[in-house]
Formats: C-alpha cells, sequence, structure tokens
C-alpha cells in the first residue's frame, strides 16, 4: 500500500467535462486539487459529442475558444430533426447559434489539461473513508493500492459512479439504468449532414438517433431490455434502408455504456454527504434526448463554488450545493417535461413553432407519435414520477 503525505484540499473522481470544469474553479480559487481518471489519457468516451449552444457559451467563458484539433465534420449542426415512423422529417433549428461538434477524446483532454489541476490517470478509485480530519480515498494505481487523502472529495464519476454506490447502496435498484449503444458506419444516408436526427419511433426502443461524424455515420439506440441491442440496432439500421436511403459498406466501430436519464426525468438528483459531494452525470443531469455536457459542466462549476463558499462561511456544503444547482436541475428537467417542451424552448430550439407549421392532420400525428414513445418509459417505472413532476411544475412552477 502507497500513502500519499499530503492532504489536497479537493480530490475528483472523473476527468469528464463535469470534473475538469470542478478542478478549473478550484485551481483558479487557490485549491490544491486532485483529479483521479480510471482510464489511461486521453481517453475514449461514448458520446456523439455535440456542444449544445449553451454548452458553447458555457465554455467560451469559461476555457476560451474551443481549438481546431477537437472537431469533427460537420463543425456546426444547425439543429435537431425529429423523424417519424411513416418517413417524415420535423426539422428545428437551434435558437441562438449553432452547436459544435466535437470527439469527446479531444474535446475531454483539452478541457482537463486548462484546468491546470495535478492529474493522476490509470488510477480506479475503490472507496472512501471519512475521518474528522479528512477523507482516505483508496484507488488502485498501476496495479498498486494507493491512498489519498483531502478535506473534500467530488464524485465526477458519470452514470455507473462509485461514489454514488458508495454513498446511496440502494440507489442502482431504484432506477433502472438504460443501456445505450453506437455503431460508426461507413455508408451513404439520405438524412442531413448537419443536424442531429432523432427518430420519434417506439419500436426502435427507449431512443433512437444518427449523426455525420467525419466519415461515419454515428447511429445508435437504447433497447427496450439491454440485452436486445444487437435486435434494436438491426431495427434501426431496417428503417433507416427503408425509409432514408441507408446503404451500409461496413461498419467500423461500436461502443456503448448505461445512463441514468430517470434521474432528472423525475427530478430525483443526487447531491452527496457531509464533505463528499456527487456532480454532473453521477448526480444526475442528463437533458433530454441525452445531452448531458451543459448540465455536467455547469454543476461541476457549481459543485466548486458550493466548496469555496462552504470553506470561506462554514455553512454546511450540502446545503450551498442543493441552493446553487437549483436553477439547473429545473433546467434540466424542464428538457423532459412535455409540457415545458412546448410552452418554453429548454431544448433551446422552438418545437412548439415547428408543429405549429405542419397541416393538423400531421400535428396530430407528431403528438401522437411523442405519446406513444413516453409510453415506454412506463415500462422502466419513469412514468407515474415523470406526471408528479410535471404536475408539481405546472401548478407551483418548481419541481
Ligand atoms: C452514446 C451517447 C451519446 C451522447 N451524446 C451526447 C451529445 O451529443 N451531447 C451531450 O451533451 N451529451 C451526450 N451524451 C451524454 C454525455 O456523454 C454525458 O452526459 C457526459 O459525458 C457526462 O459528463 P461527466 O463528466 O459527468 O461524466 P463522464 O463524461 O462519464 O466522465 C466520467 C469520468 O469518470 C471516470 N471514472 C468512472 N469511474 C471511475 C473510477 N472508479 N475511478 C476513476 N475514474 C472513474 C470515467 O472513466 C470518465 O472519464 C451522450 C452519451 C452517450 C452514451
Amino acid at each position: 500500500m502507497i500513502f500519499t503525505e499530503m492532504i489536497y484540499d479537493v480530490i475528483i473522481i472523473g476527468s469528464g467535462v463535469a470534473g475538469s470544469t470542478c478542478a478549473k474553479t478550484l485551481v483558479e480559487k487557490g485549491c490544491s486539487t486532485l483529479v483521479i481518471e480510471r482510464k489511461a489519457l486521453p481517453r475514449h468516451k461514448s458520446c456523439s459529442g455535440i456542444l449544445s449552444p449553451r454548452a458553447w457559451r458555457f465554455i467560451q467563458d469559461n476555457f476560451g475558444e474551443i481549438p481546431k484539433s477537437s472537431f469533427s465534420k460537420p463543425d456546426y449542426l444547425a439543429g435537431v430533426n425529429f423523424c417519424f415512423p411513416n418517413g417524415m422529417q420535423m426539422p428545428v433549428d437551434f435558437v441562438e447559434s449553432e452547436a459544435p461538434q466535437v470527439w469527446r477524446k479531444e474535446f475531454d483532454y483539452w478541457l482537463l489539461l486548462q484546468s491546470k489541476a495535478e492529474i493522476h490517470d490509470n488510477t480506479n478509485f475503490l472507496n472512501f473513508e471519512e475521518n474528522p480530519d479528512y477523507i482516505k480515498v483508496n484507488c488502485i494505481s498501476h496495479d498498486k493500492n494507493v491512498s489519498y487523502r483531502c478535506k473534500y472529495l467530488v464524485g465526477a464519476d458519470g452514470p455507473f459512479s462509485n461514489i454514488v454506490h458508495q454513498l446511496y447502496p440502494e440507489f442502482r435498484k431504484r432506477f433502472p439504468f438504460v443501456f445505450v449503444g453506437q455503431y460508426f458506419y461507413d455508408a451513404d444516408l439520405e438524412l442531413a449532414q448537419n443536424r442531429f436526427h432523432f427518430f420519434v419511433n417506439p419500436k426502435l426502443g427507449y431512443y433512437s438517433w444518427c449523426n455525420k461524424k467525419d466519415q461515419f455515420w454515428n447511429i445508435g439506440c437504447a433497447p427496450l431490455k439491454p440485452g436486445r441491442f444487437l435486435e434494436f440496432q438491426r431495427r434501426v439500421e431496417e428503417h433507416l434502408k427503408k425509409k432514408h436511403g441507408l446503404k451500409i459498406r461496413r461498419i467500423l466501430h461500436a461502443d456503448g455504456c448505461y445512463e441514468n436519464g430517470g434521474m432528472s426525468a423525475t427530478n430525483h438528483y443526487l447531491f452527496g454527504r457531509g464533505n463528499v459531494l456527487v456532480t454532473g452525470q453521477a448526480a444526475g443531469f442528463l437533458d433530454f434526448l441525452g445531452e448531458g455536457m451543459t448540465p455536467s459542466m455547469i454543476s461541476g462549476k457549481q459543485a466548486a463554488r458550493a466548496i469555496i463558499t462552504a470553506q470561506d462561511t462554514g455553512q454546511p456544503l450540502i446545503n450551498l450545493y442543493e441552493e446553487m444547482t437549483m436553477a439547473e436541475r429545473i433546467h434540466c428537467s424542464d428538457t423532459w417535461n412535455p409540457l415545458q417542451l412546448l410552452s418554453a424552448k429548454p431544448l433551446e430550439a422552438d418545437v412548439k413553432k415547428a408543429i405549429m407549421k405542419l397541416p393538423a392532420v400531421d400535428i396530430l400525428y407528431v403528438l401522437g407519435g411523442i405519446a406513444k414513445l413516453c409510453k415506454n418509459y412506463y415500462g422502466l417505472g419513469w412514468g407515474i414520477p415523470m406526471i408528479k413532476a410535471m404536475l408539481k411544475r405546472f401548478l407551483t412552477g418548481h419541481y
């Protein structure tokens, strides 16, 4: 066992967008900060890599311009295209600007280096022990047991978070995780290259989509049962062949992971305990359409601000963090709330305007299609909590 002498102000588990944003804010305030990452850096991340206009503004304000080397072609997307079972398409533009499209490996590493935090990669977090004066953080690094010490610990370790599991052992049973997988195809497809295509089609699983990245078409789905990914992926392929002229030459690469969208859909976020915070997707920040980088970065920054304020004022950390994330939690849950989607613009795209432009018969078809897709989510046990959250928001203005 190796012990490190130093007691860091903050140790962050996970070098994704939440961890890096948290680290940058802390380092700027003079906190000694260590980021621990289990993979070798720069690391691959299963993701479409689309940064919402809000994420782009946040990055410009907090990190500067995204380097050219992070972009994938087309480098900016104009909006989303909702595709329906009969082949009908409903393009919706982003309201304020286009959305940059990046490769996560390059983008996340750039963000992490900008933080100027100390970084230990190839280091797998195992568990933590709370002591009166510090938190002991146990890891395995390059096959050796290593223990670190810190005053505050931040879990930014993504949807299948070990820190969340240690803090809330029952949690993984309460909210079923959804498997999301994607293939990268060398293929022709008759869909606009500068849009994210989302299939409003309950037969293709909880969620299915495609987007063009460099020479690939990235096509993926979340099957109704994790073990049935290949079956659902074939359904998506068949649908695209029939309705959108997909011609596959080769499948080049596949990846996937478990996602925890139920937390934001039903407004059940996690904050942590004592001097241990959870942030980013580990805490439940994931927008509808699987867009999680924006709320993860924003919550990561708020985790850092909460630590700095708690240190300066002695106020309870978790209360501060809960308060500071309130607006982002409301925004995030609004993206899953059909009433908000139709009355406000939480997705930064005017869905209501696009629907109202359609002929009456298509409006009914679109609304019916959305309702049928939502029905899938009842199988996950999200239905009743989502309706309760939606009604509370409608009646009280918050969740
Ligand atoms: C297929 C797919 C497509 C997506 N497309 C988009 C998109 O286009 N736009 C968008 O905004 N979002 C998208 N998302 C969601 C987005 O990827 C996540 O919401 C976002 O990455 C969450 O950021 P994070 O920093 O919280 O966690 P992550 O990015 O998951 O980072 C967590 C980090 O913690 C590390 N880690 C985990 N466990 C440990 C451990 N025990 N010890 C040490 N390190 C550990 C991981 O290796 C990882 O590097 C997509 C997700 C998927 C699966």
